[in-house]
C-alpha cells in the first residue's frame, strides 16, 4: 500500500440503484478537484479483472449531464470470478499495473462484501459508496436510490389505489426491499395502505382479515395491502385470504418489481450522492479504508464494511406505531 493516494478507481457493482450516476460524477470531479486521476472501471468486478479497455481514465466533462439519470454508465455487473482466488489475483494485477492507488465500489452488501475481502487479501485501500434500493446496510440512515425507489412505488400505486376505489376492490401490492420492509413501510404511509406486511413482524392472516373486515364494516370503499418481497408473497397471501373468505374481497395483486430499480434520482438521492462521493475521496485521503462511508443525522460516518454489512438494521418502530394509528 503506498502513502499517499494519486490514483483512484471508481466501479459500480450488484443491482443498479437511482443515484449511482451522480456518485460517479461526484467522486470523478472530487478526485480530479484534489488533483488525483481517476480511473472508471466498467462492468464491476468483471471488469476489474478483465482490465484493458475496461479501465478508463475519466475526465470532468466524461461526467457531464449525468446527474438526472438512472443506471449506471460504469454499468454494473456480477461476477462469480471475482469469487476465486485466480479472479481477484487478476483484479489485483490490473490495479497495480494500472498504477492504481485505491478504489472506491459503489453497491450493496454483495459488493462490499467482496470489497472487504479483497481489501484484505491485498493490503489494497477499499472505500465504499452505500447505493442500493434496499437501505440494508448499517452505517448510513439512506443508501443510494431507496429514496427515489419508494417515490417510484408511491406513485405506482397511488394509480392503483385510483382503480381500487372506483371499483370497491382489495389491492395487495408486493414491493421490493430484499428482506427488509424499510420500501414497504414508507410507501404503505405515503398511500394510506390498510395493512402493511413486512419481514420484521410476523405475519398472520387471522389479523389481516380482521382488519380488512373493520374497514369494510366502517364503509372504507377500497383497501390497499402492501407486501414487502420479503414477508411474504402477495400472490400467496391474496389467495389464502380468498380460500378463507370465499372469495369475499374483489382481489387484485400487483407486483410492482424492476420498475422500482430505475428512473431519474430524486433530490434527495442527488444530494446524497453528491456528498458521499465528495466524502469518499476526502476519506481515501486522509487514510480510510475497508470502510463504507455513510450520512448518519446529516453527520459523515465511515463504518467498517463488515459492521455496514452485518449489524442489524431495525425496522423505524415510530412508524410502525403511526401506520397502525392512522390506517384504521
Ligand atoms: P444489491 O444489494 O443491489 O443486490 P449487491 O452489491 O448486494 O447489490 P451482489 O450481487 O450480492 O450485489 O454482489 C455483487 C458482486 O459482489 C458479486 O457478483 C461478486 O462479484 C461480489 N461478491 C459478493 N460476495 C462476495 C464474496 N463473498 N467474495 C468476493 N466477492 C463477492
Amino acid at each position: 500500500m503506498k502513502a499517499t493516494i494519486s490514483k483512484i478507481a471508481v466501479l459500480t457493482s450488484g443491482g443498479d440503484a437511482p443515484g449511482m450516476n451522480a456518485a460517479i460524477r461526484s467522486v470523478v470531479r472530487s478526485s480530479i478537484f484534489y488533483k488525483h486521476k481517476i480511473i472508471g472501471v466498467y462492468e464491476g468486478y468483471k471488469g476489474l479483472i478483465t482490465g484493458g479497455e475496461y479501465f478508463k481514465e475519466l475526465s470532468s466533462r466524461d461526467v457531464s449531464g449525468i446527474i438526472n439519470k438512472g443506471g449506471t454508465i460504469l454499468r454494473s455487473a456480477r461476477s462469480e470470478e471475482f469469487k476465486t482466488k485466480e479472479g481477484m489475483d487478476m483484479a489485483h494485477k490490473n490495479l497495480i499495473d494500472n498504477d492504481i492507488d485505491a478504489l472506491i465500489v459503489i453497491g450493496g452488501d454483495g459488493s462490499f462484501t467482496g470489497a472487504h475481502v479483497f481489501g484484505n487479501k491485498y493490503d489494497f485501500p477499499v472505500l465504499g459508496i452505500p447505493a442500493t434500493i434496499d437501505n440494508d446496510l448499517v452505517g448510513s440512515d439512506y443508501t443510494l436510490g431507496y429514496d427515489t425507489a419508494t417515490n417510484t412505488a408511491v406513485e405506482a400505486i397511488d394509480r392503483i389505489k385510483d382503480t381500487a376505489s372506483s371499483h370497491n376492490r382489495l389491492f395487495f401490492i408486493e414491493v421490493m426491499g430484499r428482506d427488509k420492509g424499510f420500501i414497504a413501510l414508507r410507501s404503505a404511509i405515503s398511500i394510506g395502505a390498510e395493512a402493511i406486511l413486512v419481514p420484521e413482524r410476523p405475519f398472520s392472516i387471522e389479523k389481516l382479515e380482521q382488519v380488512l373486515e373493520y374497514g369494510a364494516a366502517n364503509k372504507k370503499t377500497s383497501s390497499i395491502v402492501i407486501v414487502a418481497e420479503g414477508a411474504c408473497s402477495a400472490v400467496e397471501v391474496a389467495a389464502q385470504l380468498n380460500e378463507r373468505n370465499n372469495n369475499a374481497f374483489d382481489t387484485k395483486v400487483t407486483i410492482l418489481g424492476h420498475l422500482q430499480r430505475g428512473g431519474s434520482p430524486t433530490c434527495f438521492d442527488r444530494i446524497l450522492a453528491c456528498r458521499l462521493g465528495v466524502l469518499a475521496v476526502e476519506g481515501l485521503m486522509k487514510g480510510e479504508k475497508d470502510v463504507m462511508v455513510g450520512l448518519i443525522n446529516r453527520k459523515a460516518r465511515f463504518t467498517p464494511l463488515m459492521t455496514a454489512i452485518n449489524g442489524e438494521r431495525e425496522v423505524d418502530e415510530e412508524l410502525l406505531r403511526v401506520d397502525s394509528i392512522l390506517s384504521i
